[in-house]
């Protein structure tokens, strides 16, 4: 794994993806910064520019909500609740709802309780950290997904627990926000959400989107993926991680111990409608290495509608049914073997 920044990841996946779109006379392009990463958010068409505008309202406001540092956001609230209820909104109630049926579907390889540990290691703060076994340990009796109980408008979690929403959030907004670009009338846009790319409808000439996939081991685009009003989220160790002694540390870590994942996948990448979903299973499946990814696909995969790019450590590419078709190597990768997985 190398080191790339997120700037890198954006660009190259849009180069990708806006590649080929013919003029039209409405377009707009409007790019910030929020949930810590960088956005864009291009649309085509008539009401192009208000659209882009309310899209970016919603993610900003979204954003407000499941800060971690925002003292008035929701998660600061419940992070500093000492175990008590905490009344929230509805999208959070919404967003956690639906992470913690992933948990349980996933045995708790996602899990939003992870958040101190994730802290402890210092991706928080960027003062990075090796814990000993013996912290690792003590920070460990306060992850558990299972002790987390949300109601109807509110939400108890125990003492010394806290959480974070960073492995879901800029999906859900992107989906969020991509609903919004639709109740506006657009049928071609692309919303890059801090790398998280959601499509809606096709180009403004009508094909489907082409997004580059990176090489997680280079600055390259190892494929193109063709989607039209779909989804497309990866998740991987080479996006953010520091090196101690020698060794490499992501930001991903393993909620059963602690440690930042260290398997046999490079990257997990999630294609489905479901922006949210594409998230949840992009970090989640990138925890549980290559074989519990694609069987978790073979159990799951056609029934809640998701495809997978896997790509290992060893470069070899596993790609399920359902994307093989518009999946392509990029030119220069024709050497790497691809995987049908069905
Ligand atoms: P993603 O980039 O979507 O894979 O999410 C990774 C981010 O989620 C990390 O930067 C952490 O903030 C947080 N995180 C790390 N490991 C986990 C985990 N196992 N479950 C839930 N969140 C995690
Ligand atoms: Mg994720």
């Amino acid at each position: 794994m190398r080191f790339r920044t997120l700037i890198a990841i954006l660009s190259a996946c849009l180069m990708a993806g806006c590649s080929g779109v013919s003029d039209v006379s409405d377009k707009a392009v409007d790019s910030f910064f929020a949930m810590d990463t960088y956005m864009t958010i291009t649309a085509y068409g008539d009401g192009a520019a208000s659209a882009a505008d309310a899209a970016k309202a919603e993610i900003l406001r979204l954003d407000s909500l499941w800060s971690v540092t925002d003292e008035n956001s929701d998660i600061y609230a419940v992070n500093n609740s000492n175990g008590s209820p905490q009344q929230m909104s509805d999208d959070t109630i919404d967003l956690l709802e639906y992470t913690l049926d992933i948990c349980e579907k996933t045995s708790g390889a996602i899990d939003p309780t992870i958040y101190p540990l994730v802290e402890k290691w210092g991706f928080v703060t960027e003062k990075y950290y090796v814990p000993s076994e013996n912290e690792i340990n003590i920070l460990l009796q306060h992850v558990d997904y299972t002790k987390l109980s949300v109601t109807d408008g509110g939400i108890i979690l125990p003492e010394g627990m806290m959480i974070d929403l960073g492995a879901v959030g800029k999906g859900r907004a992107g989906q969020l926000a991509a609903e919004i670009v639709r109740e506006h009338g657009i049928t071609s846009a692309l919303l890059d959400v801090g790398g998280n790319i959601q499509t809606v409808g096709s180009r403004t000439d009508g094909e489907a989107w082409r997004l580059g996939l990176r090489d997680p081991f280079s600055d390259g685009t190892i494929g193109v993926i063709s989607v039209r009003d779909k989804a497309v989220v990866t998740s991987g160790g080479y996006e953010r991680f520091f090196v101690s002694d020698s060794k490499e540390y992501c930001h991903i870590i393993d909620p059963h111990s602690g440690m930042p994942v260290d398997n046999d996948l490079a990257s997990v990448t999630v294609i489905a409608d479901n922006g949210t979903l594409c998230d949840a299973l992009s970090t989640a499946l990138y925890v549980m290495g290559c074989d519990g990814a694609v069987s978790y696909w073979k159990d799951n995969g056609i029934s809640d509608g998701f495809d997978l790019i896997l790509i290992t450590d060893s470069s070899d590419i596993y790609v399920t049914e359902g994307i093989i078709t518009d999946f392509a190597l990029s030119d220069g990768y024709e050497h790497i073997e691809v995987h049908a997985v069905s």
